[in-house]
């Protein structure tokens, strides 16, 4: 649309028109390359390259060709184009990808020059979009591969100036559920206290605090096919390292960082994993997730089901008198004494949804309890001096311990 003569929008504008040419008459001293000249008008004309434009800009005006080597703003750049995506792909041919994506650091020096021509046109476009597009249409056209903006497989980002290539692969994210049949060993791995992980006399030079971690035994088999340099577990929720996982398995996604590999059959991963941690820990539902699904698996507020064994005076007639007290109800708990250390020192409302007596023997019982997500277990049955109540030993009025402790449901499918 033209208002006053004055074309309002560039799509109005083509490279013959008298503004463009005028502009470009003002760039002859450059002496640019027909990179560099096209791309000063990149927003004017379609389906064509800034080379094209910048030719077809020459012919209009009978000026010479000057050449890549000799332009005065990229100095040779332009016609390094096959080289930079010749260096590229030697450092992407050890991954596995199917998207990625190219950037480029240009010198300073450069970027100042192409400002000073900003100056002259508004129709410029940055010199490092055209490197960074032309660059990946050719690799995209070696390799099959396809140039993602939103979330590529692989960020590939030379730096123009010594020919050196950085990589910034994305993490591979695997769902799935695990089943923790042993007592004792920690969802992620701890770091050693004396030492924060460098390894020292008190930890036997592991650096860790406990021997294992599911987080390892899980991600060894992934970490091999993966050939990444690191794994970090996100589960939903975490039991007690002495706490089994049984029943329907607790939802976690692993994280693979530096990934060689991508694309593997999820089933064999899943066997071999489960034959290298049998008796210790299983896991199955193997399936490829995204870094957003970790958010969703964080919050989720899942109930749970727990199986508890209790020890101490019990009294079979306070007992069910405890029982029938708490199911249904809100309970009251402080942060308990033992997490004091790291978490703040807060209230919470949570609910018991149902509790159960399996079994009473002598001294002991065996107790299952659904409870809303994050409701201190032990401390509903041993009242941690009160900080959680009601709780099972302030009913029986006896001192009440948990003996044992499993996680047998995770309540995330209704
Ligand atoms: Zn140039
Ligand atoms: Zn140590």
């Amino acid at each position: 649309m033209y208002i006053n003569g004055i074309p309002q929008s560039f799509m109005d504008l083509d490279l013959s028109s008298e503004k463009v040419l005028s502009i470009a008459e003002d760039l002859v001293i450059f002496k640019l390359c027909d990179n560099c000249l096209g791309r000063q008008f990149g927003k004017i004309g379609h389906e064509m390259t800034n080379e094209q434009r910048g030719r077809q800009i020459r012919q209009y005006l009978n000026i010479p060709k000057y050449e890549s080597e000799t332009c005065w703003l990229c100095k040779s750049l332009m016609s390094e184009i096959q080289k930079f995506s010749r260096i590229i792909m030697q450092s992407l041919k050890d991954y596995e990808y199917e998207t990625f994506l190219v950037g480029s650091r240009i010198s300073d020096n450069i970027l100042e020059k192409e400002k000073k021509l900003w100056e002259l046109t508004n129709f410029g476009e940055p010199i490092k979009h055209e490197l960074n597009r032309e660059i990946g249409k050719i690799i995209e056209k070696k390799t099959g591969k396809t140039v993602d903006f939103n979330q590529p497989d692989i960020v590939a980002l030379i730096d123009t100036s010594f020919d050196i290539v950085t990589l910034d692969v994305r993490s591979l994210f695997i769902y799935g559920r695990y089943w923790k049949f042993i007592r004792g060993i920690p969802q992620t791995k701890w770091h050693c206290k004396k030492c924060h992980g460098i390894g020292c006399h008190y930890c036997d030079f592991t650096g860790k605090r406990f021997e294992i971690s599911i987080e390892e035994l899980i991600g060894k088999t992934l970490l091999e096919k993966s050939m990444g340099n690191a794994i970090s577990l996100h589960g939903a929720g975490r039991e007690d390292i002495d706490a089994k996982m049984l029943g329907n398995g607790r939802p976690f996604i692993l994280e693979i960082k530096n990934p060689k590999n991508r694309f593997f059959s999820l089933i064999n991963v899943e066997n071999e994993s489960n034959e290298y941690t049998k008796e210790k820990v299983k896991i199955n539902n193997l399936r490829y997730a995204s870094k957003e699904d970790i958010d969703k698996l964080k919050s989720a507020k899942w109930e749970k089901t727990y199986r508890v064994k209790i020890s101490g005076e019990i009294d079979k007639r306070k007992l069910k008198e405890a029982v029938t007290a708490l199911g249904n109800k809100i309970i009251c708990q402080r942060t308990p004494n033992r997490v004091l250390h790291r978490r703040s020192d807060i209230e919470r409302k949570r609910k018991i949804t149902d509790i159960k007596i399996e079994e009473i023997m002598e001294k002991s019982a065996v107790l299952t309890i659904r409870a809303d997500a994050g409701t201190y277990i032990k401390e509903l049955i041993d009242g941690d001096d009160g900080r959680t109540t009601p709780s099972v030993t302030e009913i029986i009025g006896k001192q009440i311990e948990t003996k044992k402790l499993d996680v047998i449901q995770i309540h995330d499918k209704g």
